[in-house]
């Protein structure tokens, strides 16, 4: 049993809620919504403060400052279809457990990185992309 069992997600301690995060980057990549369905539309074109090496945030700390539209997920963040069906929080929000290859899981920090989940080697970057739209992509579930 692991903490994220017992607790809900407003019940985690800060240490909990960010090692809940599997460090995919997924989350990280440009998204657009169909106007008319309302349905998200992942592409592959990665937010210009994302390292696509390590797929971490390049200033974690002032990504609110330096991009606005960053989503928190934090204080009563609900719109959980935002993010990637494999989203640690989007799952435990759905009442879902976590899979096997979650670091927590796992045990290994990598193990999202060897398992293919995380848009290392995948993602583009933002510079030099003129339309999203020709970057739309169908996650593996
Ligand atoms: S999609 Fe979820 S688990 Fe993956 S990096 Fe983003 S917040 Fe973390
Ligand atoms: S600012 Fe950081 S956390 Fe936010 S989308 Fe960009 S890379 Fe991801």
């Amino acid at each position: 049993m692991g903490f994220w069992h017992e607790k809900t997600l407003g019940e985690m301690s800060e240490w909990e809620w960010e090692s809940l995060c599997d460090g995919c980057g997924r989350c990280c990549l440009h998204k657009l919504e169909d106007e008319d369905t309302g349905e998200i539309l992942f592409t592959r074109v990665a937010c210009h403060l994302l390292d696509i090496g390590t797929c971490r945030c390049g200033n974690y700390a002032k990504r609110g400052k330096l991009v606005p539209d960053c989503l928190s997920l934090r204080d009563g963040f609900t719109q959980f279809h935002w993010l990637p069906a494999t989203c640690a929080y989007r799952l435990l929000a759905q009442g879902d457990d976590l899979p096997a290859w979650h670091p927590l899981v796992s045990g290994r920090a990598d193990s999202v990185h060897t398992a293919g989940m995380s848009v290392r080697g995948f993602a583009l970057p933002e510079a030099g992309v003129d339309c999203l739209e020709d970057h739309i992509i169908e996650w593996p579930e």
